[in-house]
């Protein structure tokens, strides 16, 4: 497909003070946003209960429907609060940490974790803001410590604190995050990251919360401990609504060489159990200030979707840089020149487990094949939670994957979905007529003309099976 066609490899940004005023919000969906992401680490309920209601409005004004993903704060230790927006921590100087609720300054530095003392003692490597600033911990007086600088660099309220190789304590969801559980369903969110996950066990309190609450927003797991690399396989399992690489604590809690293997590992996992994947942080990094990023940071976007993500995610970039537009550009740009040398035939036969595959896994790969095998335009997957389109993805067809659902959450989720185009349509029950209007939308929305073979996979729920039907039709 040529580079102004349709583009497979989601976008997911992070929306923040340099996006969420409304006109800003329009033109990065028209330039290829695809997912919002909200971090619930930054800013109070109200703020981000204005950012949706603004994102809804876009997209309805543009007239395309973009998903919106809530981002659980987790156990990550912060540093407090800095009048000054921004202090110099300097290499070379002592500083003091200190559980207190201080206003910070570049030499005294509120981290609010009582256990502070207790967890940390000399020789304890703390690092500060993303990684940016090391500090190694020289001497404890009460509650506070004495730490030296090895690494300095800009510090700002609410940033991070990592401590790899040593347990906080905190919990692994805290009942702020729960809250924010009851935010995201009471505003229609529509998919959940839940941050430093260890275990798959750590996904099961914002799991039962949903249930309590009748909702069944897909959970996704941040993949940024040791731990969670360790458990990928189980975490995956557990986390339906897939897994995010956050390569930003990913790459302070092990060391920053692993990241490039662990960030194919990973992928490849999720590739195995059919669950999306969204590759994070740093990816334009040097956008947040300049209009054009670096040659290495275009060949690692491209390399993340070579490796098999589904969605490439800016942070920084969009919540606080100076060209968050044109980030969406450039990620868009590098996502439609990149697709055409993926290996697609290769994954379809690896990439989604071969393995104790179900009816579904072996309807929709059959479908895949016959694509090449017939030369057919597109896969209609008539859909109402997106399971259906999400199996057909996994095995990445080089075709569109047309979802053709009634739900509108539907649609939102599916955004997420590499090569998944989802379209909104009410539909019929009876398999004869779903057949035919599923055509009639595939025609109707341009992904094939008259005359033009293409692939419907559904599932009958009557069966229970999953996708259990592949059609070959004419489109009339
Ligand atoms: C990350 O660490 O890569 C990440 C996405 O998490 P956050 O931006 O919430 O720190």
């Amino acid at each position: 497909m040529d580079e102004s066609g349709f583009r497979r490899t989601k976008i997911v940004a992070t929306v923040g003070p340099a996006s969420w005023d409304p006109p800003t919000l329009t033109e990065m969906i028209e330039a290829g946003v695809d997912v919002f992401r909200l971090n619930f680490s930054h800013a109070d309920e109200a703020r981000h209960r204005q950012a949706v209601k603004d994102i809804r409005a876009a997209s309805e004004a543009t007239g395309r429907e973009v998903g919106i993903l809530g981002d659980l704060p987790g156990p990550k230790l912060r540093v407090g609060h800095f009048p000054d927006e921004v202090v110099e921590v300097v290499a070379g100087s002592d500083v003091t940490l200190t559980p207190d609720e201080i206003d910070g300054t570049a030499t005294e530095i509120p981290v609010p974790w009582p256990e502070m003392a207790e967890v940390l003692g000399e020789g304890s490597i703390v690092y500060l803001a993303d990684g940016t600033i090391r500090l190694e911990v020289t001497a404890r007086a009460g509650d506070s410590l004495t730490a030296h600088v090895h690494i300095g660099g800009p510090l700002s309220s609410n940033k991070g604190v990592n401590l790899p190789g040593l347990e906080s304590g905190l919990e692994a969801v805290s009942g702020t995050d729960l809250a924010w559980v009851d935010f995201a369903v009471a505003n229609r969110i529509d998919m959940l990251a839940v941050s430093f996950v260890r275990t798959a066990s750590d996904l099961d309190p914002v799991k039962r919360r949903l249930e309590e609450l009748h909702s069944d927003i897909p959970v996704i797991a941040k993949i940024e401990k040791p731990e969670a690399a360790d458990a990928i396989e189980e975490i995956v399992e557990a986390a339906g609504g897939g897994i995010m690489v956050a390569r930003g604590d990913l790459g302070i809690e092990v060391p920053l060489s692993k990241v490039p293997v662990l960030q194919k590992h990973l992928i490849r996992e999720a590739g195995q159990w059919s669950r999306p994947v969204i590759t994070a942080t740093q990816m334009l990094a040097s956008m947040v200030q300049e209009k054009r990023p670096t040659r290495a940071e275009v060949t690692d976007v491209a390399t993340a979707i070579f490796d098999g993500t589904d969605a490439v995610m800016l942070s920084e970039e969009t919540a606080v840089g100076a060209h968050p537009v044109e980030a969406i550009r450039v990620m868009d740009q590098i996502a439609r020149s990149t697709e055409p040398d993926l290996p697609y035939w290769d994954w379809l036969f690896n990439r989604a487990s071969q393995d104790d595959m179900e009816v579904s896994d072996s309807v929709t790969q059959s479908a895949v094949i016959a694509c090449y095998r017939l030369g057919l335009e597109t896969i209609v997957v008539p859909t109402a939670s997106g399971r259906g389109a999400i199996i057909v993805s996994a095995h990445r067809p080089k075709v569109p994957v047309l979802a053709v659902t009634h739900s509108l959450q539907t649609v939102r989720r599916l955004r997420v979905v590499f090569g998944v185009d989802p379209v909104l349509h009410d539909q019929t029950t009876e398999i004869r007529n779903l057949l035919y209007e599923c055509a009639d939308v595939a025609a109707e929305y341009g992904a094939a003309a008259s005359g033009d073979l293409i692939a419907i996979v559904a599932g009958l729920s009557d069966v229970g099976l999953g996708a259990n039907l592949f059609e070959v039709h004419r489109i009339p």
